[in-house]
C-alpha cells in the first residue's frame, strides 16, 4: 500500500487539472483495500473517500480534500473455458487497452473496437465505455466490488448492472461512490467475428485493401488505433477527456424539427422512437469547433472534445462547457449533459 499526502492529481487525470488531494491511497489487493477502510474508518470517517481510475473522464474543480483511492490489481485469470467462449477475470487496475491487446493475442475476440480507450478495467465497468457499434457491458459477465461503507463483498452478475449507453448501476444516485471495483469478469469469444458495422469502419477496411474475410482482430485493432490518433487529441502532448458531452437522445419528432433547417443533420435510430443526434455536430453548428476561452478549447478536429491549451484550471474548462451548452440550447433547445465527472465544488 502507498500513501502520498497532500498529492499532486496532475498526473492522476487527463486534463492534467494541478488539483491537490488530502491522501491518495493506492493498493493492489483486495485485503489492502479492507484494511485501509478500517484504518479510515477509525481515523478519518470525517473525510470524504473517492476512488478513481487513470483520470480519463474526471474533471477536478477544485482541490479534494478528502482521500483519494486507487487500485493496482492487476491479476488477470482465467475463470473458465469451453471451444467457443472464455470466462476471464482482471483485476480493476489493468489497463483497459493492455487487456484489449492481451485479449487478442490469446485468441479471446469481441473488445477490438474498443482499442486505445484509456483508462482502467475498472473504470471502463463503471462507465460502460464503447466505440466503433460495441459497448464493454456487453462483454461483462459479472463484477467483484467491495462495498466503501461497510467493507462486504458482493458480485453483481450483468443482469444486476443496468448497463446502456455509457451508464451502470453505478452510476445511479443510489449507488455512486459507494463501492470498489476490485475485478471484471469478462466473456469472450474464441472466433473473430469483426463487429464493422459502425459506418466508415468498411470503408477504411476496403481503403487498405484488405478483404473482410481474412481481416484479423490485430489488424482491426491497428485500423481502430489509426482512426482514433487522426481524430482525438492524445492526452500525454494535450489535455482532455474524450467526449465531454454525451450524445443527446432525442425524440423523432426534435429530429423532424432539426431537420426542416438543416436537412443534412446526422443520426442514428435508438430505437422506433427515439435517435441519438451527435452532440460534436451540435458543437460545431454553434461555430465552437476550435474556439478557445481563455486556456480551455475546444478542439479543432472533433468539436465534442475539450482541451486544456496549457495551464487551465478545472474552472476554465467548466466556463467553456458552460458557455457551449448556453449556445447549443439557445440554437437547438438541447441541454447537453456532461459525459466527464466533475469532482469538487466551485
Ligand atoms: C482521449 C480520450 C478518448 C476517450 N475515448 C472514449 C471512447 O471512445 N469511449 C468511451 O466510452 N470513453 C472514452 N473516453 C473516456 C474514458 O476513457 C472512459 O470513461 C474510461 O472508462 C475512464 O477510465 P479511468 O480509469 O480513467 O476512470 P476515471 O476517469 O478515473 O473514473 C471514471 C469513473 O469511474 C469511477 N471509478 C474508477 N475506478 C473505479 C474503481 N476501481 N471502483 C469504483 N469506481 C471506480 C470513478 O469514481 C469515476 O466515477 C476517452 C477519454 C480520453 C481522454
Amino acid at each position: 500500500m502507498e500513501f502520498c499526502w497532500n498529492c499532486s492529481l496532475k498526473e492522476y487525470n487527463t486534463f492534467g487539472i494541478d488539483a491537490m488531494a488530502h491522501l491518495l491511497v493506492k493498493y493492489s489487493s483486495e485485503g489492502e483495500l479492507l484494511a485501509f477502510l478500517e484504518q479510515y474508518r477509525r481515523e478519518m470517517s470525517h473525510l470524504p473517500l473517492l476512488h478513481i481510475g487513470a483520470g480519463s473522464n474526471l474533471l477536478f474543480l477544485s482541490d479534494y480534500s478528502g482521500v483519494i483511492l486507487f487500485s493496482e490489481i492487476k491479476d488477470i485469470k482465467i475463470e473458465s473455458e469451453n471451444e467457443d467462449a472464455i470466462l476471464v477475470s482482471v483485476g480493476a487496475g489493468v489497463t483497459h487497452d493492455d487487456f484489449v491487446l492481451y485479449a487478442i493475442q490469446h485468441g479471446w475476440y469481441g473488445l477490438e473496437n474498443l482499442s486505445l480507450i484509456p483508462g482502467q478495467v475498472g473504470s471502463s465497468a463503471v462507465q460502460n465505455i464503447g466505440a466503433y457499434g460495441v459497448e464493454v457491458g456487453d462483454l461483462i459477465k459479472s463484477v467483484q466490488t467491495i462495498s466503501l461503507e461497510d467493507g462486504t463483498c458482493k458480485t453483481w452478475n450483468h443482469d444486476e448492472l443496468a448497463y446502456s449507453y455509457r451508464h451502470s448501476i453505478f452510476k445511479d444516485e443510489a449507488f455512486r461512490g459507494k463501492y470498489a471495483i476490485c475485478h471484471v469478469v469478462f466473456q469472450l469469444k474464441k472466433r473473430f467475428t469483426p463487429c464493422l458495422s459502425y459506418g466508415g469502419l468498411t470503408s477504411f477496411i476496403q481503403a487498405k485493401n484488405i478483404q473482410q474475410e481474412t481481416l484479423s482482430a490485430l489488424q482491426l485493432r491497428e485500423i481502430i488505433i489509426g482512426i482514433r490518433e487522426k481524430k482525438l487529441p492524445d492526452p500525454k502532448v494535450t489535455g482532455n477527456a474524450g467526449s465531454f458531452f454525451m450524445n443527446p437522445i432525442v425524440s423523432n419528432d426534435i429530429l423532424y424539427r432539426i431537420q426542416k433547417q438543416y436537412p443534412d443533420v446526422p443520426s442514428y435510430v435508438v430505437d422506433t422512437e427515439h435517435v441519438k443526434i451527435p452532440a460534436g455536430w451540435l458543437i460545431e453548428q454553434c461555430g465552437w469547433k476550435g474556439k478557445a476561452l481563455g486556456p480551455a478549447a475546444v478542439h479543432d478536429k472533433q468539436a465534442l472534445v475539450l482541451v486544456n491549451r496549457g495551464g487551465a484550471t478545472g474552472k476554465d474548462i467548466l466556463s467553456l462547457c458552460k458557455a457551449v451548452q448556453e449556445s447549443v440550447y439557445e440554437k437547438f433547445g438541447m441541454r447537453l449533459s456532461p459525459e466527464v465527472n466533475f469532482i469538487g465544488g466551485v
